[in-house]
């Protein structure tokens, strides 16, 4: 290559990048679209069902002297070995069961597709449920097969079984409570999709600590069952640390996927430190568990809107005689953020997700919707739609 090629090569290499990336990415990947995150800064964020509530002073103070001796020079301790046993000891993970740590759950889903699906397998859920699931399936080749809710949110058992039966699952993701509907499965349907599944079954109870509900002392007796849960909704979201708990032969054989240093050192030390606090944690989450009903009563008063009873840290809400779309970026002109779910599936038209946030940002919500919406009916409790 002469010398003038070699100096324009940057250039001309980056002007067509995108004829090699569209013969290079695979075609199932070119026809994605990312995971949204929506920008916030500046906005009161009731978007992620995040735990609005910060730390005492003293336990940041706390906190910041144990970070002190952070080694960040070395690599982490890659089986994280004191922060799994805390984990364990903390979220009373049963006897016998084993724990294998990811870098959010978010990354047990990628863990576990890839360890049990691929092209030629298929990855089944009910539909409407956690985006990531279907992201996955599809980035990594695999079937993605989706089994309509009914209309209440509950699971369409004999649904689910006919698909089980026709697809052959080689996994299956049940959210437990489900996102984003926020409720949680009848168990007896729950318990006729494990027995009926060939393959394994994940029950995903990133919102247990609302719904105080958990399948993990099921784990000894379902051998295709195992168990995930993240510390992000209990007010680590930015750690990034989720687990999966199950039969030492499930997780052995997971562990050989998972990178080496996933967790890293700040995390460790971070959530050892919280979870030795985790009375404050549980109390934050009984905080929010009480407001929720309070705000959901209350945006049941708005005549164009339909809220759903939940049993995780966000709401359902329907927008009826309004675009939800714009509903929410008249939210977001007034300084709230909140997730549009309208487009994402079918049944979800018309449709926002609000996390409960603190007293002061439901007000504020609130504020904004009678701003945008007009005022509600006046008084007594709003209703919510009966439950599942
Ligand atoms: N599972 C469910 C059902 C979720 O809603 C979420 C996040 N919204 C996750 C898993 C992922 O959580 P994380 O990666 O923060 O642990």
């Amino acid at each position: 290559m002469s010398g003038s090629e070699s100096n324009n090569r940057p250039a001309s290499r980056t002007d067509g990048a995108s004829a090699f990336v569209e013969r290079l990415i695979k075609p199932e990947i070119l026809a994605m679209s990312a995971y949204p995150v929506a920008p916030s800064v500046g906005l009161t964020k009731l978007d992620a069902m995040e735990n609005p509530y910060s730390w005492p002073d003293e336990m940041v103070q706390q906190w910041l002297e144990q970070l002190r001796g952070a080694e960040v020079n070395r690599y982490p301790d890659a089986a994280a070995t004191q922060l799994k046993s805390t984990l364990m000891r903390v979220l009373r993970v049963p006897q016998g069961a084993q724990v294998l740590l990811g870098n959010g759950s978010d990354e047990l889903i990628q863990l576990l597709v890839m360890a049990l699906a691929g092209p030629g397998r298929t990855v089944l859920t009910p539909e409407p449920s956690f985006a990531m699931y279907r992201l996955v399936s599809v980035f990594t080749g695999s079937d993605h097969v989706a089994v309509p809710l009914r209309e209440d949110w509950s699971l369409d058992r004999e649904a689910m079984l006919a698909a089980i039966e026709t697809h052959q699952p080689s996994l299956i993701f049940l959210a437990y409570p489900n996102n984003p509907t926020g409720n949680l499965f009848d168990t007896g349907d729950m318990e006729a999709v494990i027995r009926a599944a060939p393959g394994l079954v994940v029950v995903d109870e990133a919102y247990e600590p609302f719904a105080q509900r958990t399948f993990m002392d099921r784990i000894q007796q379902a051998p295709n069952l195992v168990v995930m849960r993240t510390v992000s909704k209990l007010g680590l979201a930015g750690l990034r640390l989720g687990l999966l708990t199950g039969a030492a032969d499930w997780i052995r054989e997971l562990e050989k996927l998972r990178l080496p240093y996933n967790i890293n050192v700040l995390t460790q030390i971070t959530a050892g430190f919280a979870l030795e606090h985790y009375p404050l944690l549980a109390e934050q989450a009984a905080t929010i568990r009480r407001d929720r009903a309070g705000l959901a009563e209350r945006l049941a008063r708005f005549d164009s809107l339909q809220v759903w009873p939940s049993e995780a840290n966000f709401l359902l809400v329907r927008v009826h005689d309004r675009s939800a779309r714009e509903v929410a970026a008249a939210l977001r002109q007034e300084g709230v953020l909140i997730r549009v779910l309208d487009g994402s599936s079918p049944a979800l038209a018309g449709c926002l997700r609000i996390s409960v946030g603190t007293p002061r940002e439901n007000d504020q919500l609130l504020g904004a919707l009678e701003r945008i919406l007009g005022h509600g009916r006046p008084g007594g409790a709003g209703e919510l739609t009966p439950s599942p």
